[in-house]
């Protein structure tokens, strides 16, 4: 494996054969195949868009061909537009919905269940297709199943609810192994903890520009009585040209202190691009609409000067992770992150570009500075963009469901699942709300950890220190947080001597 058109190959097998009930693409494992094969899908109700309840722009139509009953919605055009199935169920469990839609394009449009957001699904053909939303636990009676305009410009024609296929224990089984193999023994212990817990336990985490004494794990001590395990950072301001219009950070020594404390730590890096591709702001300097970088060009060789650009900000970086190596701080490390989606400069110019310079900064950080205290958390959030399992060790996506949704995001997750074979160990490497983590057990979205963002996902914007209960309220944060499920910064063993797993 190891190139994106190969994972993503994989994943649409995966996602077929869901369909079918024939199992993983892993014909070589006779005895899974034989196992998944006792499972049959079984469709417990068929239910036409056209005849569902369809508001604002969205009407029916029956122009195009190939669709079922007597015709499908079309015009999700505003925010308010939808299509809202109502769902008879007779026996609780988990189902897959089964959306059958057409479009010009790739397209993603929401769904929810009951008002709550599940995620999206795709619509990638010109033809009625299918396409699932996995694992939605109904319980039996009735239920509002809500297709909302995210993208819009599809034809809707019918929705399947399919009895969902068990998930297979061995997702959950991933390995201890770091794609660097020269990484410290701190870092592989650090790896070793994170995978014994994987499938039973979840890390919380909290991003904090100012530490772990600062505002996001203040409010959030103060509501539950608990620290958040993970601390989340940001290079940001180490980047040169915030660095140049004054800039200072102090997230090296949080990072230190964090970890000294029993802590773990996190790092992404909003890479503000070099000065001289700024075109806006300088301060949103990582937005592709602030620059007129071609990252394309760069790694094709026909920009020089730029890729020169380009190593000198990794060199700002590496010295800030040097300092956290010599530290004996590990860092689940998240460079380059939500590449996919497209609004940052690393993401502009597609994958290739993208997965070039993701392996020159794995490449230029692991061999030409020796940093061995990495975990290499990729979050490019597209199996298209995903650079080889020899440069990642766990896999990030990042979800921002709404206010106070507090689904597990499973669909979501076991595509994360999908993205490899086998699985590597999948987290939520950043969220506004934070999910309930009895969901997640119950529909088995283990997330390794979460990592919720700062400032109004968590705390006011004011001088005191204040809950902000906009995305997750009060009581939800305090008992998520109480789950014997989550895993609380008090909860971490000294990982100093943490047994590495032998694989
Ligand atoms: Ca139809």
């Amino acid at each position: 494996m190891g190139n994106g058109k190969c994972m993503a190959g994989l994943a649409a097998a995966i996602m077929i054969c869901n369909l079918t009930g024939c199992g993983t693409a892993a014909d070589t494992d006779r005895q899974t195949v034989e196992e998944e094969e006792k499972f049959l899908p079984e469709t417990v109700g068929t239910y036409e868009a056209e005849e569902a309840e369809l508001i604002g722009n969205v009407h029916r139509e029956s122009n195009a061909s190939g669709y079922s009953g007597e015709g499908y919605a079309t015009g999700f055009e505003e925010d308010t537009d939808m299509c809202v199935f109502h769902v008879e169920i007779s026996e609780a469990g988990f189902y897959d919905l089964n959306f059958y839609s057409a479009s010009s394009d790739y397209k993603e449009n929401y769904v929810s269940v009951d008002g709550d957001s599940m995620g999206t699904f795709v619509t990638e053909t010109k033809e009625f297709g299918v396409s699932a939303l996995s694992r939605v636990y109904l319980e039996a009676g009735e239920h509002e199943v809500s297709v909302a305009k995210y993208w819009g410009w599809i034809d809707l024609d019918k929705l399947d609810v399919v009895t969902a296929a068990p998930i297979d224990p061995a997702i959950y089984q991933v390995s201890a192994k770091l794609c660097n193999e020269n990484a410290t023994d701190q870092t592989k212990r650090l790896m070793s903890y994170l995978c014994d817990n994987y499938g039973t336990k979840i890390l919380s985490g909290q991003y904090c520009d100012t530490g772990a004494f600062g505002k996001e794990f203040q409010v959030v001590k103060k509501v539950t009585g608990k620290t958040p395990a993970v601390l989340g950072l940001d290079f940001i301001e180490y980047s040169p040209s915030r660095v140049e219009n004054g800039s200072t950070s102090k997230a090296t020594e949080f990072a230190i202190q964090h970890w000294e404390n029993g802590g773990i730590v996190t790092f992404c890096w909003h890479w503000n691009a070099p000065s001289k591709y700024l075109t806006g702001q300088w301060y949103s300097g990582f937005y592709k609409e602030y620059t007129n970088i071609d990252l394309a060009k760069i790694m094709n060789g026909e920009d020089e000067e730029g890729y020169d650009l380009l190593m000198k900000d990794i060199d700002a970086i590496a010295e800030q992770l040097l300092i956290l190596q010599d530290a004996g701080v590990p860092v689940l490390w998240r460079p380059l992150h939500e590449a996919a989606g497209g609004w940052f400069w690393w993401g502009d110019a597609g994958a290739d570009a993208y997965k070039k310079l993701y392996i020159c900064l794995y490449e230029k950080l692991t061999d030409e500075y020796g940093l061995n205290n990495l975990i290499w958390v990729w979050n490019g959030q597209d199996a298209d963009w995903y650079p080889g399992d020899e440069y990642v060790d766990i896999i990030g996506e990042d979800i921002y469901p709404g206010e106070r949704v507090y689904t597990s995001q499973i669909n979501k997750y076991m595509e994360a699942v999908n993205y490899t074979n086998p699985p590597k160990m999948v987290v939520l490497s950043e969220n506004g709300c934070v999910f309930d983590p009895d969901l997640a057990v119950r529909d088995g979205a283990m997330w390794g950890f979460w990592c919720t963002w700062g400032s109004e996902f968590v705390a006011k914007n004011t001088s005191i220190f204040s809950y902000s209960d906009q995305y997750t309220e009060e009581d939800a944060l305090k008992r998520f947080y109480e789950n014997e499920a989550v895993i609380t910064l008090d909860d971490i063993p000294d990982l100093g001597d943490y047994p590495i797993r032998e694989e």
